[in-house]
């Protein structure tokens, strides 16, 4: 049997019909890997040994596969994730041989329900990207179109799950990152509110932004994996101790939904992607739905105030690469000092660099009320708007993405152009909020197109179940062919 294209829910299904075992889903997967992944750069460590050695383990529990809900399933996990064992790069040189000492939370969670991780997944330094291709370890590529990014920063994560070379992965969104590259890979990315999810074992980019969320083919898959992993961390003092609901099984709740649309928002989108934006809202009306127009007058001081947040709190967490403490240290100091520099200056990239400049400039005495206080009042006015907006509808939704996948170095020499790929997705990070990337459909150039469900802090529930009805009607979304081993 040839394995790659299930989802969590089909391989549930066949190892509950004992059609297979984890071990032989498992090497069907690692064998996609290798005979797949030079073409992609998606996975940045394998280890096939240990990793059929876990799922051999599951061999001899089959009898157990109710009570593990992602019994057997493979998942790929982005490499600025800790898990024991594994490498812990972040996609930069400055940690390139550094070995986690521990697992995060949300990893150990999934596990020990039976998740099998097959590999860490490429991605942009420090999650600073929306195209993977600032990765000290080289440019990911679309499994659609591999001319083009898979988005960016979990850039391996969507292309890995895509490609058919995991049924599911981890990645991490800041201002973007699970949403975009799901987007541009034809995929359901979700980011969790604020809180939903652990952050304990996660390379830090922004703290007061990120968040930990699943990539899969489905809503249910979705629904699956965040009802394992979400939930209160003792370890995480941001974590939430609301309980967490069984998503799955309040998917096929029958409820109609109003949705907010911000017009001004939506200008400078791609035609092809406003024309699938638009069937979207007409699907959801002929399901009893209603589209009102809202308005987010603050969404577009987006972008500049989080270009001063996420560097500022980013300056501050990368302070510790400096060659002592983790990772790399250069083989040519003269002294204390110049270790500290050029171990940093060595160890990180450009982009990474730019934005510690950055933040620094914005924290430092006498611009800090300039800029980083003043970013965020701002903050709080963009989140104004969304509770503004949530009196008079259950959910904002707008394209995940303004364009489909662009091609490689298409924005590398405009970080302006780059920044607004996340047009969208900035404003959900920055009020907190849980935000679902659905695929709609594929442009002229056979490329997929998603749009964005933006819900209450913690109705993740009510994202999945309107985006499950959607998917319902719908129909089941395409994968690209070299995921059926071809191209
Ligand atoms: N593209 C945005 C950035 O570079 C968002 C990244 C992310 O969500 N990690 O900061």
């Amino acid at each position: 049997m040839e394995f790659g294209t299930q989802t969590i829910q089909e391989l549930l299904e066949g190892y509950q019909a004992k059609q297979f075992k984890p071990s032989e889903v498992i090497e069907g997967y690692l064998k996609n890997i290798s005979e797949r992944d030079e073409k992609l750069n998606s996975f940045l460590q394998v280890r096939p040994e240990e990793t059929l050695a876990n799922a051999k383990k599951l061999d001899g529990r089959m009898n157990e596969v109710n009570q593990l809900p992602l019994f057997g399933i493979p998942i790929a996990i982005k490499d600025n994730f800790l898990v024991e064992g594994w490498q812990a790069t972040a996609g930069s040189k400055v940690l390139s041989g550094y070995v986690s000492p521990y697992t995060a939370t949300s990893v150990q969670r999934l596990e020990s329900m039976g998740a099998v991780i097959v590999g860490k997944v490429n991605c942009d330094e420090f999650a600073m990207g929306s195209s993977n291709e600032n990765s000290a370890f080289g440019a990911v590529r679309n499994p659609w179109d591999l001319e083009r990014v898979p988005g960016g920063s979990s850039g391996g994560s969507s292309a890995a799950v895509a490609a058919g070379l995991a049924t599911v992965s981890l990645g991490t969104d800041t201002g973007g990152s699970i949403r975009q590259p799901a987007s541009l890979c034809g995929l359901v990315g979700l980011k969790p509110t604020y809180g939903r999810v652990s952050r304990y074992g996660i390379v830090a980019y922004a703290s007061s932004l990120d968040q930990v969320g699943p990539f899969s083919k489905t809503v249910w898959d979705s629904a699956r994996v965040m009802e394992v992993m979400a939930g209160f961390d003792d370890r995480d003092a941001t974590s939430s101790k609301r309980s967490v609901p069984k998503y799955t099984e309040e998917l096929s709740s029958k409820r109609t939904f109003t949705l907010g649309v911000s017009r001004s928002w939506l200008e400078g989108v791609d035609p092809e992607v406003g024309k699938s934006f638009e069937a979207v809202l007409e699907a959801f009306k002929k399901m009893g739905g209603k589209v009102i127009d809202i308005d987010l007058p603050h969404t577009r001081y987006s972008l500049s105030t989080y270009y001063l947040i996420a560097p500022s709190e980013a300056s501050s967490n990368l302070a510790r690469y400096d060659g002592v403490h983790y990772g790399y240290r250069t083989p040519s100091a003269k002294s204390s000092e110049d270790l500290y520099s050029r171990s940093r200056g060595e160890g990180i990239g450009r982009e990474v660099k730019l934005r510690i400049m950055l933040g620094t400039y914005a924290l430092s005495a006498g611009y800090y009320d300039a800029f980083y206080l003043k970013a965020n009042q701002v903050r709080r006015k963009i989140q104004e708007d969304f509770e503004k907006a949530f009196t008079q509808c259950d959910f904002v939704v707008s394209p995940t993405s303004p364009s489909t996948a662009f091609k490689l170095g298409e924005k590398t020499d405009d970080p302006l152009k780059m920044y607004l790929s996340d047009i969208f997705t900035l404003p959900v990070n920055l009020a907190g909020l849980p935000g679902l990337s659905v695929p709609c459909g594929l442009d002229s150039k056979n490329l997929p197109i998603g749009f964005q469900l933006i819900g209450k802090p913690f109705c993740e529930s009510d994202l999945f179940t309107a985006a499950y009805q959607y998917e319902k009607v719908r129909g089941e979304f395409p994968l690209p062919s070299i995921a059926k081993g071809k191209g």
